[in-house]
């Protein structure tokens, strides 16, 4: 059985503006702390989940900025990783980096451990707007690291592209699009950005001081950008995901499709065992319940209901959409017995929803709707 491992690195240099992941501001010796107890979280994980059955397929280092990261203490985690798991010889190893803090030297360090995709969060190319999300870099930061990742010859790596910016229309996003794809990345995530409450962004959007695109433009945007990947070759295979073939993230696919991962680090999920939990999203409090030997683990109580709310818009926004009879088998109920029949029909009939090979899928012009419509589906 395939085993997707996700750390949570919980460290940046600032906060940006449009930020709510759990971070805390870079410190040298919190750092050393944090690695002692992820030691500890993965010697108890592995006590309770490694057996000869699960395999390691894939491990994904977010965060928090994991480029920043301590090198010997990632190395030496890694180390406890590959000593209590059994780890496949065909890993996919990714990690995220912030492009100014990536270098060659770094990136060889990183082709050492045996990471075989690096992630670049280069989020756009114009210099107001990353001040505007208080992103650290600058372009050239980010054609540096791609440059780079490519001399030392990389063949699997990802960025990260954000749409919806304030003051970005379509013919800036455009722009955005023509150099990313000039560095002709195997893998583009292109997110909308999101206003989250209690961020910096928040804050002046209600003040009125930054002002987003409207819905029907950021739509706009994200027809005429996914039209522009698809047409240098990528493949949507998720809403926001673009891959050149072969090139798609098996750790997310494997989230889509409702495998076990295990997470470490503060604010990180598991779905074990048909479980789901979290870790509490605190250092100290992580801190605190490794020193005493236990698992800083918050039990997700959510049931069924929400389990099955949970794969069917998770695999509405993938491009294979659910499989009906994968669904049952997990779940022990039909699809169509969650689905509103109505809504169903509806959105059919205009040609939204297609029911394909055993598997219901979005069409094309659903994809630029899909939250509305998996929200009018849902039961
Ligand atoms: S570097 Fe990433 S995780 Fe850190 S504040 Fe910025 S967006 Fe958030």
């Amino acid at each position: 059985m395939s085993l997707g491992l996700y750390l949570h690195y919980p460290f940046c240099r600032n906060r940006c503006s449009y930020c709510d992941f759990y971070k805390e501001l870079y410190d040298e010796k919190l750092e050393e702390q944090f690695f002692g107890a992820l030691a500890t979280e993965t010697d108890l994980l592995a006590s309770e989940y490694a057996n000869k059955h699960r395999e390691v397929t894939s491990i994904f280092i977010g965060g928090g900025t994991p480029s920043l990261a301590s090198r010997d203490l990632l190395a030496e985690w890694l180390k406890t990783v590959k000593r209590r798991f059994s780890v496949s010889d065909h890993l996919e190893f990714s990690i995220e980096t912030n492009p100014e803090s990536v270098s060659l030297d770094l990136l060889e360090f990183y082709r050492h451990l045996g990471v075989n995709r690096p992630l670049f969060g280069i989020q756009s190319f114009d210099t107001r707007l990353l001040k505007v999300l208080d992103r650290r870099h600058r372009p050239h930061d980010s054609h540096r690291a791609v440059y780079q990742a490519n001399a030392l010859g990389f063949e699997n790596f990802g960025v990260d592209l954000i749409y919806g910016l304030p003051g970005q229309n379509s013919g800036m996003l455009a722009m955005d699009l023509d150099q990313l794809l000039d560095l002709e990345p195997p893998h583009i995530s292109f997110y909308q950005l999101t206003v989250e409450e209690g961020t910096g962004l928040a804050e002046k959007v209600s003040a009125g001081t930054l002002r987003l695109p409207d819905q029907e433009l950021a739509h706009a945007m994200y027809r005429g950008g996914a039209q522009q990947m698809e047409e240098a070759g990528y493949k949507r295979y998720e809403v926001s995901s673009f891959a050149k073939p072969g090139f798609e993230c098996r750790h997310n696919l494997g989230y889509w499709e409702g495998d076990e991962y295990l997470g470490l680090g503060p604010s990180a999920h598991c779905f074990m065992d048909s479980e789901r939990f979290a870790n509490d999203a605190d250092l100290r409090t992580y801190l605190d319940d490794l020193r005493a030997g236990k698992l800083p683990r918050v039990i997700d109580e959510s049931g069924p209901e929400e389990r099955m709310t949970e794969a069917i818009l998770l695999g509405l926004r993938t491009t294979q959409g659910i499989s009906r009879k994968r669904f049952s088998q997990r779940f022990g109920v039909p699809l169509k017995d969650r689905l509103d029949r109505k809504q169903y029909r509806i959105l059919v009939e205009s040609g939204h929803l297609v029911p394909d090979r055993g598997n219901l899928r979005l069409s094309d012009e659903g994809f630029y709707l899909a939250d509305e419509i998996t929200r009018r589906l849902l039961k």
